[in-house]
């Protein structure tokens, strides 16, 4: 399966476009890569969004506009991608376009994408609402801000929670197998087998 990347906006912010089942599909939608998308012709049919950070959703709403696709997130993403002023409240400077749901999704072993599947995990505790999709053909686990190269999802931003994000690591994300392949939302791709050995927060 070939996976092309795209890093945007402040954070570097990673997003994945690939082809699943028939389908074209991008996962989490940085500053710019809407225009990255134009840029290199490419047709998206589904953007499935990780979480509701603002670094991970802010061309959403122009990809769903200009590409015309279905965008899906957990129910607990809502008030993020939908209250414009959100993190305001919360004293951030941060104001996002909303972005409206086609599909709601919620942990499952097959969520049905052309004629493939992906396998959903919830893992909140970086916030609510925070997905990691797994291919299992490939043995790729696309994990937003959950789980990095030597690090884990910060849990001080609102509705996070340190407790609930290590042990969704250790009971949901570490099960899928040493050899699977993690590309997370900021940072390099590395392997969950590497992170169980070597990732300070998850001893
Ligand atoms: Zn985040
Ligand atoms: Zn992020």
């Amino acid at each position: 399966m070939q996976i092309q990347t795209f890093t945007g906006g402040i954070f570097d912010t990673n997003c994945f476009f690939f082809e699943l089942g028939g389908k074209s599909i991008l996962i989490d939608a940085p500053q710019e890569s809407a225009d990255w998308l134009a840029r290199e012709n490419k047709k998206v049919d589904l953007l499935l969004l990780t979480h509701g950070h603002i670094d991970h959703v802010w061309d959403a709403a122009k990809i769903q506009r200009a590409q015309a696709c279905k965008v899906g997130y957990h129910p607990d993403g809502i008030p993020m991608l939908t209250e414009p002023d959100f993190f305001k409240k919360f004293g951030f400077g941060w104001e996002i376009e909303p972005v409206h749901a086609d599909l709601l999704i919620k942990e499952t072993d097959s969520m049905p994408v052309g004629n493939s599947e992906l396998q959903v995990l919830h893992v909140p505790g970086h916030c609510p609402g925070s997905l990691c999709f797994f291919e299992k053909t490939n043995r790729l686990l696309f994990g937003g801000d959950v789980l990095f190269s030597g690090g884990v999802g910060r849990w001080d931003l609102p509705g996070g929670d340190k407790e609930l994000l290590i042990s969704g690591i250790k009971n949901k994300v570490l099960p899928l197998g040493d050899d699977v392949r993690l590309l997370p939302g900021h940072g390099p791709a590395t392997t969950l087998g590497i992170e169980r050995a070597n990732n300070p927060y998850l001893f």
